[in-house]
């Protein structure tokens, strides 16, 4: 790239007000990119820096040193080849602290016209959210892959079993078989709930317009378990404003409901109730499922809705959880610009509460 103050154009050093115009205008260009940029003399020192440069610094460095701004030996090392050898390079930068980043920093060399004028352009690349985002996916792939994997080698463990042992041994066959049909129920629930996450997360900006009456998906989700509360020794209670409509996909908002009222039946002990109530007021709508089960300790609250978080895996998997209930309900809530609010007290039970706009 040439700079203006390189430029050796006689017709340019002979218009001082034109060569001016052209150095505002690299100014308010720097200015207008989107990425930290620095530019240093041959020496080092930062001769410009843009708005983005210095938020991302949390100082103003022009006049300064790199080395001031920047305590990276990679940087300054690129920054060095630069001059001596006019060779461009990319190197990384990690900015510790309370919140770490990752930048790339793109080092290249300028043809100086003279020794204080532009010699090295700094663009620095923030990787954070990129980084962060594909932890996030392989984290997702593995511990999705390790939930698999389980079931699967108990169902080879138990085809093993009935190809040798217990091959002509007409209870263990029958027992064997029943623990296959409960490990590849789990494996199942665990697909139906994956598909569901990656089909409700490409949908996720596309905001459902149908009129859905939340009282009426409550009753529904309320007659669909009745009979797992009775199994479970669990009192339904019911409290609703006769109408709650909002804008939504009904399939959606029942899975919402489900798995709500699911998680309260499932982390009672029998003997207990658990409410739903539902209210319209001041454009909204809530729906709290109350429970009075054993309660969540706080540090859990904010993690609750991360895919496969589980206060106790085990307890989870003993109740045919996959672990993606919760972050399901938060997903299809996102696309219906809705929010789920979580309150509990530990030994007394919880309360999630979802709240949509009303229409
Ligand atoms: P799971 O399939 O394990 O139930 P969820 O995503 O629905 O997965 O819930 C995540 C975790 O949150 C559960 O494993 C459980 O530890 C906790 N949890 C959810 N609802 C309740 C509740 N009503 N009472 C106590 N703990 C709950």
């Amino acid at each position: 790239m040439e700079w203006p103050w390189n430029r050796k154009d006689p017709e340019l050093a002979a218009a001082p007000e034109q060569k001016s115009a052209m150095v505002d205008a690299v100014d308010h260009l720097v200015n207008a990119l989107p990425d930290p940029i620095l530019i240093l003399d041959s020496s080092g020192i930062v001769i410009k820096a843009n708005a983005n440069a210095e938020e991302m610094l949390e100082m103003m460095p022009v006049g300064l040193h790199l080395s001031q701004a920047i305590r990276a030996p990679a940087v300054l090392e690129a920054v060095t080849r630069a001059v001596s050898q006019g060779s461009s390079a990319s190197v990384d930068y990690e900015v510790r602290g309370p919140l770490p980043r990752n930048f790339e920093v793109y080092v290249s060399p300028i043809m100086p016209a003279q020794p204080d004028s532009p010699a090295v352009l700094l663009v620095l690349k923030d990787l954070t959210r990129e980084q962060q985002i594909e932890r996030m996916r392989s984290d997702f792939v593995a511990n999705a892959s390790h939930e698999l994997r389980t079931p699967l080698a108990s169902l080879s463990g138990f085809i093993e079993t009935l190809q040798g042992a217990a091959r002509n041994d007409e209870t263990a066959r029958e027992k064997f078989l029943n623990l296959m049909r409960s490990q590849a129920e789990r494996m199942k629930r665990l697909i139906d709930d994956l598909l569901s996450l990656s089909r409700i997360e490409m949908n996720v900006h596309l905001h459902p317009s149908a009129k859905v009456d939340l009282a009426q998906v409550a009753r529904h989700v309320c007659d669909l378990l009745s009979s797992m509360a009775q199994e479970e020794k669990v009192t339904l209670q019911i409290n609703l404003d006769s109408k709650l409509d909002v804008a939504g996909e009904w399939d959606e908002l029942v899975q919402v409901v489900v798995n709500l009222v699911e998680n309260a039946i499932k982390y009672s002990e029998p003997g207990k109730t658990v409410r739903v109530e539902g209210e319209a007021s001041a454009g909204f709508v809530t729906l709290s499922v109350i429970d009075q089960g054993r309660g969540i300790a706080e540090e859990h609250i904010p993690r609750l809705t991360e895919r496969f978080y589980r206060i106790s895996v085990q307890e989870s998997r003993s109740r045919g959880g996959t672990g993606l209930g919760l972050a399901i309900v938060k997903h299809i809530l996102n696309r219906h610009r809705g929010r789920l609010l979580v309150t509990s007290k530990l030994g007394h039970g919880s309360q999630f509460t979802i709240r949509l706009p009303s229409i």
